[in-house]
């Protein structure tokens, strides 16, 4: 019972977390996830920082929007089933949910494993990622050129990213000309092979050194 209530806070309730300083640390409020994940839909330049380019930045909105949604809509979902009234703000209906679900005693595994994974999900989203362009052509669609923004042809359509925190096991790419993303062996493959084709410094696994 107590992990079901602990993975609704962490979902709805701020936190404090503890920011370095030139003399020690702080310690500041954070937003509640299911807040940063409304905030990360209206701000393109904010939580994502500079390190991707600005149509990463786009796509991550746009993905941050649609979660938005398919979670705001599910816990909505969730108290109509429960009895409790929905307002159409997650991080309240959440909470009435919980409240509904303690007195109806339906808490399953269920409901445990999704409220988790999107607190996993939105973490996921809100790490910043670091970004580099594939030099070969998409291995999907054979393209090397994709039409930008601005409705020029350019090269490399191919965009790979990861977490500068652990490259190979969370790096995927995507393809800007026939919108293929995908994860797992060949990312890590096209990552390694990025680094060597441009002389960059690898470690043994093939993970660009910063
Ligand atoms: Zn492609």
């Amino acid at each position: 019972m107590n992990e079901l209530l602990d993975a609704v806070d962490d979902l709805t309730l701020p936190r404090n977390v503890k920011v370095q300083t030139d003399d020690g640390h702080t310690w500041a409020s954070e937003d509640a996830l299911l807040v940063q994940l409304e905030e990360a839909i209206h701000s393109t330049t904010g939580r994502s920082g500079g390190r991707s380019a600005s149509h990463t930045r786009m796509i991550l909105d746009a993905d941050a929007l649609m979660q938005f949604h398919r979670i705001t809509s599910t816990i909505g979902d969730w108290c109509r089933m429960a009895g409790a009234t929905v307002h159409r703000d997650p991080v309240q209906d959440l909470r009435a949910w919980y409240v509904a679900i303690m007195a109806v005693d339906d808490t399953t595994e269920f409901y445990l494993r999704e409220l988790r994974g999107w607190a996993a999900l939105i973490r996921g989203k809100l790490t910043p990622r670091s970004t580099m362009q594939f030099l070969r052509p998409c291995p999907e669609c054979g393209a090397n050129t994709y039409i930008n923004e601005e409705g020029d042809t350019v090269p490399h359509p191919v965009v790979i990213d990861y977490d500068p925190d652990a490259p190979m096991s969370s790096v995927r790419w995507s393809c800007r000309a026939c919108g293929e993303t995908r994860e797992g062996e060949f990312a890590q493959r096209a990552l390694a092979y990025d680094a060597e084709t441009r002389g960059q410094e690898t470690n043994d696994n093939g993970v660009v050194l910063p």
